[in-house]
């Protein structure tokens, strides 16, 4: 039977979540009257979900685990479910609610309609707390700014993309995912649809401040070289400056006659201003090279302790 919808869930101990999920999913996935299947990745959960996937498994065949080794992370969860996904159109959604299922009909709508990516666009944001609120939406600005790709604002990973698209993107195989990024690089017709984000249903964000600034960074050294050139703006700037000052501190020091300029203190200053400077480009430079090194070495992106067959 041809799948026309793979759902793709990302896991990471969302144990209270799943059965809610897997309940309102199938009311609305079922209401289409088409064909479908739910692929769960668990990321390496350790709070008993995996048993709870496999036990939704065991009950309902649409369910598919992906069950991983260890926690690799959420886009690389992600990506594996897009790998095992059968369907036509996929369907990308959180775990934990915060993207209603009832959304999925009118993404499905566009997707009907001829669109090849429909991404949901979040209008508003309920229960989430001012530093995640103001902290996501500079970031997103600040992305759409610095990278020629386009990378709709306000838009997380729930989308529904074509087949065609997921084909495309499975030959992406970076190490440091941006999914939103790479699904806006790879071109095709795109559309958003707007949704009211809201709660979680239970538990704690999966994303502490450390695994947001990662992920930040992926996204900015993963779609632009912006970071790379601000060292070359900062050498213009600074060396402007030198030319600029050389002829005022002669005339200080000459033709004034005044003691200025004089002592430790400037020279101390300029050498901890440009020893700043020269160490946070450096430290720009190795992101770019860590990143480098990550993909030479060529690792598997992920490793599965169970899956299905990856039949198409
Ligand atoms: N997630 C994952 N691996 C991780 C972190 C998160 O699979 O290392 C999943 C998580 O279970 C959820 C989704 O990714 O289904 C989004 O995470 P979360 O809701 O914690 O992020 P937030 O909505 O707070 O940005
Ligand atoms: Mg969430």
């Amino acid at each position: 039977m041809e799948i026309t919808y793979s759902i793709i869930a990302p896991i990471y101990n969302e144990f209270d979540n799943l059965p809610e999920l897997h309940r309102r999913l199938s009311a609305v996935m079922n209401s289409t009257g088409e064909p479908w299947e739910l692929i769960l990745v668990d990321d390496g959960s350790s709070d008993g979900s995996t048993a709870r996937i496999r036990e939704l498994a065991a009950q309902d065949p649409k369910v598919r685990p992906v069950i991983f080794a260890r926690n690799f992370g959420h886009q690389i969860a992600v990506t594996a479910g897009l790998d095992y996904a059968r369907g036509a159109a996929m369907v990308v959604i959180d775990a934990d609610l915060q993207d209603p299922p009832e959304t999925i009909l009118e993404l499905a709508k566009k997707w009907r309609e001829g669109y090849e990516v429909v991404y949901a666009v979040r209008a508003e944001r309920e229960g989430e707390s001012w530093f995640k609120l103001v902290t996501a939406s500079l970031f997103y600005r600040l992305i759409y700014r610095i990278t020629d790709v386009k990378i709709p604002i306000d838009t997380g990973d729930f989308r529904l993309i074509d087949r065609q698209v997921v084909n495309v993107m499975s030959q992406m195989r970076e190490k440091h995912r941006f999914l939103r990024g790479m699904s806006a690089w790879i071109g095709f017709k795109q559309v958003g649809v707007e949704y009211k984000r809201a709660a979680r249903l239970s538990g704690e964000t999966k994303y502490p401040l450390k695994k947001m600034l990662k992920f930040a960074t992926d996204g900015i050294t993963g779609f632009s070289y912006f970071p790379l050139q601000i060292a070359t703006y900062l050498g213009f700037i600074a060396a402007g400056l030198g030319v600029l000052a050389i002829p005022i501190v002669i005339y200080s020091r000459i033709v004034t006659g005044l003691h200025a300029f004089e002592g430790q203190a400037t020279t101390l200053l300029a050498v901890l201003f440009f020893g700043g400077v020269q160490l946070i480009s450096l430290g720009i430079l190795g992101e770019y090279i860590g990143r480098i090194y990550d993909e030479v070495k060529g690792r598997p992106l992920y490793v599965v302790r169970e899956a299905p067959a990856k039949e198409k």
